[in-house]
């Protein structure tokens, strides 16, 4: 079966709006990220991209590792057999609660952004009676990037900046119950050319080797981040870094020269690079309309599924690119008459949803079924899930053709 067959056969089977989730696509995209990196590399996946538990078991079983910024996301990793003791914990906004929660589950690495941050952990994993280990998140200088979405580099919620050096020095001294183990970069992301990407981690290893060498720390553990790139809602795939090992090895080599006797552990983060290209949106085209020269389709499903956080006007609109899975089956219906751009909104009453202020589709009918690919990263995860109380879409997760999992995520009301 082709498979557009294949993607038609699961809206028949159980209705649009579908995301559709590929597990040898993800697999392809971990073993691509392992052969572009220094080997021996950890890779952690960041699971606010997608915390689907088969994504994450599939990623586990390619010695993918995890990394959480909620105690939901931890609940899941565990629950896809993660061990905790192995899971880092990392986000701005860490509340007691949260943490003890984490502490409790077995949790033992955390990234810590702030003195305030890694004074809560101590008192907590005294609290607690344990011990704990961290990495201290750096929010280093600006870089060359542009284009991307910039995690650092100026004013920032997030890490502790590297001009700092009081404050990283009183960070990376070990205290009772918790003892800095390494460092933790994450400048910037979705870099989709090599040579940016390879200047982001020479960066990276620069500011980490400086950030050791003025507080004489010497690190267990180094998590350079990510910024692998991916499409998002359009057509593409997964891109391939050949020269990226060699690059990294060279700087760290270069600027970490206790590297190869102390044996530090490189880590890297990735979200939208391991499940991205996984993930197709199937959504039926519900009506065609026309108004003052322009051509509207409206979809059976939006911004509440896809690209959500653009809705809060912080992101571009999603700009998806879906592609036509399956003409109307009647053809006596309205249609934007000559092929022209027309503009994708979805069912809420609001005119911030729009997938695509104007995209080519040829000939849009009502009935038709677009299938927008790459969207296994900040697809239904980052949208606005209770907005107008629509039902969310269908998640599917396949493997080599056959399903493995059905379900649709409802909001619950908790009694209090
Ligand atoms: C979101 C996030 C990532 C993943 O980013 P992608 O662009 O999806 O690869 C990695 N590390 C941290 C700390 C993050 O917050």
């Amino acid at each position: 079966m082709t498979e557009n067959a294949f993607l038609l056969n699961l809206a028949a089977r159980y209705g649009t709006p579908l995301y559709a989730y590929d597990l040898p696509a993800v697999r392809r995209a971990a073993a691509a990220l392992r052969s572009d990196l220094p080997a021996g590399s950890r890779i952690l996946y960041s699971v606010k991209a997608n915390p689907h538990p088969l994504l994450i078991e599939t990623l586990r079983t390619e010695g993918c590792e995890a990394e959480v910024s909620s105690v939901g996301e931890l609940a899941v990793a565990i629950a896809a057999g993660h061990a905790p003791e192995r899971v880092l914990y990392s986000g701005p906004g860490k509340s007691p609660s949260d943490l003890r929660t984490a502490l409790a589950s077995g949790v033992r690495t955390f990234s810590v952004e702030s003195v305030t941050d890694r004074q809560r952990l101590d008192a907590l994993a005294q609290d607690a009676d344990v011990r704990c280990d961290y990495l201290v998140r750096l929010n280093g200088p600006a870089g060359s990037v542009h284009g991307s979405l910039r995690m650092s580099g100026s004013a920032s919620a997030f890490g502790a900046d590297v001009a700092d050096m009081e404050a990283l020095r009183a960070l990376l001294t070990v205290r009772s119950r918790t003892r800095p183990i390494g460092l933790h970069t994450f400048f910037a992301t979705n870099i989709g050319n090599e040579d940016s990407l390879i200047a982001e981690f020479q960066q990276a290893v620069r500011t980490v080797s400086e950030v050791c060498r003025e507080t004489e720390f010497v690190p267990h553990m180094i998590d350079l981040g990510g910024g692998f790139p991916a499409p998002q809602a359009a057509p593409g795939g997964v891109t391939r870094h050949p020269r990226l090992a060699s690059a990294v090895e060279g700087a760290l080599d270069a600027h970490l020269v206790t590297r190869r006797t102390s044996g530090v552990e490189i880590a890297f983060e990735s979200g939208r690079y391991l499940v991205g290209a996984a993930g197709t949106l199937i959504t039926e085209v519900l009506d065609v309309k026309r108004s003052r020269g322009r051509t509207f389709a409206v979809l059976d499903t939006g911004v509440n599924a896809l690209g959500g956080m653009s809705g809060l006007g912080r992101l571009m609109a999603p700009q998806a690119r879906p592609y036509r899975l399956a003409p109307a089956p009647t053809r006596d219906v309205p249609s934007g008459d000559e092929p022209c751009p027309v503009t994708l909104v979805g069912p809420l009453c609001t005119p911030l949803d729009v997938l695509n202020r104007s995209v080519d589709l040829g000939e849009v009918r009502v009935g038709d079924l677009l299938a927008v690919p790459n969207v296994g990263a900040y697809g239904l995860t980052a949208s606005l899930v209770g907005f107008l109380s629509h039902p969310l879409p269908t998640e599917i997760v396949h493997d080599g053709g056959t399903v493995v999992a059905a379900r649709r995520l409802a909001l619950a009301e908790v009694h209090l």
